[in-house]
C-alpha cells in the first residue's frame, strides 16, 4: 500500500476526510468510487489506518484487535465487500458455532433466538417462560427506554436479567440498566413498532428472508444462520478490508497526521490545521473521529453539538487472547463466544471462541480464546499489567472450561475509551448534532458515535454521509 508519511500534502483538495478508521475509509473509498475524479484526502494520526478495526499474526495465531467478524445477512461491510471484489474471500464462521452462549452462576446456556429457544432454556424457571410469552400481547411503548426496562416489559425480569445485562456488558461493556435501547438496538424496537411483538416480528422476518433465499434458488438459512452469521476474511482476518480500501485509496491516504484545528477560511473553503504546522484547505471536510476530536474540532462553529459530543462516556476495553494446548482442555469451547453476567466472570465481559468459530486463526493442536474485559463495571482492569490482566482471565476461563493447563500463547491490546455509551436521551441528543452538522455547509461527520457502533452502523453511515457530500452543491 502507497501511503507515505512525509510526502508534502496538497495545498487544496474537494474533499479532507479526517480520521482513518473504518468509517473515515469508507467515506473516502465511496467518494473516489462515484467520483473518480474527485480529489480526497485522508489524514489519519497513527502510522497504520483502520483504528480499532485491525488483525495482527503473531506466532502463527492471528488476532483482531477490534471486531473479530461481521453479521454478512446485514446491509453495509456487505455493500463494501462488494464494492471492493473481495465476496471470494469471505469466510463464514464454522456451522457448529453459530450460537452465542451466556455465563450465569457458572453455567453456560445458549442465548435464545427462538420461541423454543426460550421455552427449552435451562436458565429460565417455568414462571419466566410463561412470562416470555406476555411479548405476544404487551402493547408497543414508543418513549425511549433503557435495553433492562424494555426486556422486563416485554419479556419479564429473570431475561432481561439472564440475558440482557450480559448482552450489553459483553458487547459494548456498558450497563444495560443505562443504556438505551432505540439507540443501542433499533432493529429490536423497530421489531416492536411494527408487528406489536419482538418475537412474532423475529419469526416473520424470517420467513420473508427464506422465502426471498428460496427464490433466488439459494439453500435454506437456518435460524440461527438468519440472525447472527458470522463472516471474516479468508487468510488476513478483519484487516483484509482495512487493507483492500487503503490499497485503492494509495497516496489519498497520509499517515501520522494529526488535524488539530479546523478554521472556516470563507463561504466555501475549510482549513485543516495539522500538529506538524502544514494545512490543507477543502471545500468540504469529513470528520469521522471519535467523539472527543470531533469535539474539539467543531467546538468553534458549533459550540452545542461540541459539548454533547465531549460528554459522551467510553469505557476502557481489553482485548486479550489466550492460546492453550488443545490436550490441556476437555472439549474445545463451544459456540461463538459468551457473554458473562456480571459476578461470574467478574472480569470478563464476553469471550470469543476463535479457534472454534475461525479455525485457521489458530495452529492446529491451539485453542485460541479472546476476551474482552473490563468496561464501565471494572474501570482499573485496564491499568493492570499484562501479566496480571492475563493471569486473572486464566482463572476465570479455567473454571468455565476446566483447562488443565497454563496459556502458551498471551495477546493483550488495551483500548482506551474504547466504545461510545448511548444512554437513554442520547439519540435525540445525536439527532441534534447531526442536524447541526448538516446545516454547516461543507462539514459531514461520520463514526461510531452517530448511528450505531457495530461496524455495519459505521458502514451504513458512512456510505450515506458520501452520498450527502456528492450531493452538496
Ligand atoms: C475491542 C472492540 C471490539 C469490537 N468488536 C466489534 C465486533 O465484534 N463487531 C462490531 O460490529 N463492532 C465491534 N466493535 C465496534 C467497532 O469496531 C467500532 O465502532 C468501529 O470500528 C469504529 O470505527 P471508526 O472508523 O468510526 O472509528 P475508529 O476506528 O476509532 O477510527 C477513528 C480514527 O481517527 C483517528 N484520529 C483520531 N484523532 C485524530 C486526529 N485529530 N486527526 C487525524 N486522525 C485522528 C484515529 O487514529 C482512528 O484511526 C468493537 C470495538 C472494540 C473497541
Amino acid at each position: 500500500m502507497r501511503t507515505e508519511v512525509s510526502s508534502p500534502l496538497p495545498q487544496r483538495v474537494e474533499t479532507v476526510v479526517v480520521g482513518g478508521g473504518i468509517s473515515g475509509l469508507t467515506v473516502a473509498h465511496e467518494l473516489v468510487r462515484r467520483d473518480p475524479t474527485r480529489s480526497v484526502l485522508v489524514l489519519e494520526k497513527e502510522p497504520r489506518i483502520g483504528g480499532i478495526v485491525g488483525s495482527r499474526d503473531v506466532s502463527g495465531y492471528r488476532v483482531d484487535t477490534g471486531p473479530h467478524g461481521f453479521v454478512h445477512g446485514e446491509t453495509g461491510v456487505r455493500t463494501l465487500v462488494d464494492h471492493l471484489g473481495l465476496g471470494e474471500e469471505l469466510l463464514p464462521a464454522t456451522e457448529e458455532a453459530e450460537e452465542i452462549l451466556v455465563l450465569r452462576e457458572g453455567r453456560l446456556a445458549p442465548v435464545p433466538t427462538t420461541v423454543r429457544g426460550f421455552l427449552t432454556n435451562p436458565l429460565l424457571s417455568p414462571m419466566a417462560k410463561l412470562r416470555v410469552l406476555g411479548d405476544l400481547v404487551v402493547p408497543p411503548r414508543s418513549t425511549e427506554e433503557t435495553v433492562f426496562d424494555f426486556c422486563v416489559r416485554r419479556f419479564g425480569v429473570s431475561v432481561a436479567r439472564a440475558f440482557a445485562v450480559p448482552a450489553v456488558r459483553g458487547v459494548t461493556g456498558g450497563d444495560a440498566r443505562s443504556l438505551s435501547i432505540d439507540a443501542k438496538f433499533p432493529s429490536v424496537r423497530a421489531l416492536e413498532k411494527r408487528y406489536r411483538s419482538v418475537l412474532v416480528g423475529a419469526t416473520w422476518e424470517y420467513w420473508k428472508y427464506r422465502r426471498a433465499a428460496l427464490r433466488r434458488g439459494g439453500n435454506l438459512p437456518s435460524v440461527r444462520e438468519f440472525g447472527m452469521r458470522l463472516h471474516t476474511f479468508r487468510g488476513h482476518g478483519m484487516q483484509r478490508i482495512i487493507d483492500a480500501l487503503g490499497a485503492d485509496l494509495g497516496e489519498r491516504v497520509r499517515l501520522g497526521r494529526t488535524a488539530e484545528r479546523l478554521d472556516r477560511v470563507d463561504g466555501r473553503t475549510w482549513r485543516i490545521a495539522l500538529a506538524d504546522g502544514q494545512a490543507v484547505d477543502a471545500r468540504q471536510v469529513v470528520l469521522a473521529l471519535p467523539t472527543a476530536a470531533t469535539a474539539d474540532l467543531i467546538e468553534p462553529h458549533l459550540p452545542e453539538a461540541a459539548t454533547t459530543l465531549a460528554g459522551v462516556h467510553h469505557p476502557d476495553v481489553r482485548v486479550i487472547a489466550l492460546g492453550y494446548r488443545r490436550r490441556d482442555l476437555p472439549a474445545d469451547p463451544r459456540g461463538i463466544g459468551f457473554l458473562a453476567s456480571p459476578g461470574d466472570g467478574a472480569s470478563i465481559l464476553g469471550t470469543i471462541h476463535t479457534s472454534t468459530i475461525f479455525p485457521e486463526q489458530a495452529p492446529a493442536d491451539r485453542v485460541l480464546i479472546r476476551t474482552l474485559a473490563g468496561g464501565s463495571s471494572s474501570p482499573g482492569f485496564a491499568a493492570l499489567s499484562t501479566a496480571e490482566a492475563a493471569a486473572v482471565i486464566h482463572r476465570e476461563l479455567a473454571r468455565v472450561f476446566r483447562i488443565g493447563g497454563e496459556p502458551v500463547f498471551t495477546f493483550d491490546h488495551v483500548w482506551r475509551r474504547a466504545i461510545p455509551e448511548y444512554h437513554v436521551g442520547y439519540r435525540e441528543q445525536a439527532d441534534r448534532v447531526l442536524a447541526d452538522v448538516a446545516a454547516t455547509p461543507g462539514l459531514h461527520v461520520a463514526g461510531n458515535a452517530y448511528r450505531g457502533v457495530g461496524v455495519n452502523d459505521c458502514v451504513r453511515l458512512a456510505l450515506a454521509v458520501a452520498g450527502s457530500a456528492l450531493a452538496e452543491p
